[in-house]
């Protein structure tokens, strides 16, 4: 095939334990997912429907150890501690329950988020695009292969921000489990192996300014180190 332009690399992370990389298709996030951090948006919980965004893959800044930029346009960058499922199947109406069949493996990651433009948007009804979509806002860790650690059950989710902690709940908090995720995605898009997705973040979501270092944790399987400069 000739292309007109050299074609971009692919967005790719770290597999953990091996030489491989987990190549991103797509990055799907769900809002609202843990009641605490909906009721500190002010968003009212609403455990039927559950509501989806989306970053570009090339969002991606991943490894054990990360740098991110700090981006241009914001004057409140916050950071969202959430965890991360990558998926090695797809398909359109998964049954929740063969959804977990879909799963390579898990990470943690940050959904990082412009929150005066995603507040703007809101007041005007707009797209959360420019808020959440930015370069580099997922930083990730390495993924973590449910070959090796199984489905997360009721581990703890946190975030340290210069050695003090700002977000911590446990899984078991989500309004929607991974599988019903799964299951409601694939209801709205056809998912496909290299597919993304960030599960949601508790409560305490607060700003990060440059120089700050930052440590999430997914119980003991995942760790993703960082610094804003
Ligand atoms: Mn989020």
């Amino acid at each position: 095939m000739n292309y007109a332009i050299p074609v971009p690399a692919a967005p790719a992370i770290p597999v953990a334990g091996s030489d491989t990389l987990f190549p991103v298709r797509r990055i799907f996030c769900i809002g609202r997912n843990y009641a605490d951090h909906a009721k500190e948006m002010g968003a009212a919980v609403d455990r039927q429907q559950p509501m989806f965004f989306m970053k570009p893959a090339d969002a991606i800044v991943a490894g054990e150890e990360v740098e991110v930029r700090y981006p241009s346009a914001t004057q409140d960058l916050h950071h969202e501690v959430e965890m991360v499922v990558a998926l090695a199947k797809g398909g359109a109406d998964i049954p929740r329950e063969r959804a977990l069949d879909h799963v390579f493996g898990y990470g943690v990651g940050l959904d990082l988020t412009r929150r005066d433009l995603q507040a703007a948007a809101k007041a005007k009804s707009h797209p959360w695009d420019a808020a959440k979509g930015f370069d580099q806002s997922a930083p990730v860790s390495a993924i973590h292969p449910a070959s090796v650690v199984g489905h997360p059950k009721d581990l703890r989710l946190s975030l340290h921000v210069n050695d003090a902690l700002r977000q911590e709940t446990r899984l078991d908090d989500m309004i929607f489990p991974v599988d019903a995720i799964i299951h409601e995605l694939s209801k709205l898009w056809t998912l496909a192996p290299g597919d993304l997705i960030y599960s949601g973040t508790p409560a305490g979501v607060a700003a990060l300014v440059r120089g700050d270092r930052f440590i999430a944790r997914l119980g003991d399987i995942a760790v993703l180190q960082g610094r804003i400069f």
